[in-house]
């Protein structure tokens, strides 16, 4: 099941560095606050319940286990956007139910700003490094090359704008089909 026009597929199921505009730091948040806690709590539930409680990406159940073989919890609820399209908008494509050292490989931006204090042992960063140079078969120097160049990219793009609209259609529609 799929919340309606939802791509399940949309950006493949490995992560990629995501650096979301900074209007958009707490988008789940902001979209409990739209949408409901209780809505919110369905789709959640939804999203968790279809993928078996596993991460979609390192495969981890609460136990443990998957890819890196490390113990997943706690999970995230995480978005993909299709970014920047020629309306300026970036539409809500799909939502993604991972664990969260996975999730911290997409947001590098906040993994790195969140990781500035830590001793490189402890370091959230390091390890989404580790993980991107696993799932993507490329060295830390290559992933890091790549981080700098994206997060130049959502720089330039913020300083252009100061809001970005989101279409988040996926949601309100699939909740009047999850009520049903
Ligand atoms: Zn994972």
């Amino acid at each position: 099941m799929t919340l309606q026009n939802e791509d399940v597929f949309f950006g493949g199921n490995s992560p990629f560095i995501d650096i979301a505009p900074s209007p958009q730091w707490g988008f789940e948040k902001k979209l409990k606050a739209h949408i409901g806690e209780s809505s919110w709590s369905v789709i959640r539930d939804h999203i968790k319940n279809r993928v078996g409680g596993c991460c979609e990406f390192c495969q981890a159940s609460p136990g443990g286990g998957g890819l890196f073989k490390q113990k997943a919890s706690p999970f995230k609820i995480d978005f993909r956007f299709q970014r920047d399209t020629p309306a300026g908008t970036d539409i809500l494509r799909r939502i993604i139910y991972i664990c969260e050292p996975c999730r911290n490989t997409i947001h590098l931006r906040q993994t790195d700003i969140n990781s500035e204090k830590l001793s490189p042992e402890f370091s959230p960063f390091r390890v989404a490094i580790d993980r991107l140079c696993v799932f993507h078969r490329r060295t830390p120097q290559q992933i890091i090359d790549e981080y700098k160049t994206l997060l130049q990219t959502a720089k330039e793009r913020e300083d252009k704008i100061s809001e970005i609209n989101f279409e988040t259609y996926i949601v309100e529609n699939g909740l009047n089909r999850l009520w049903k």
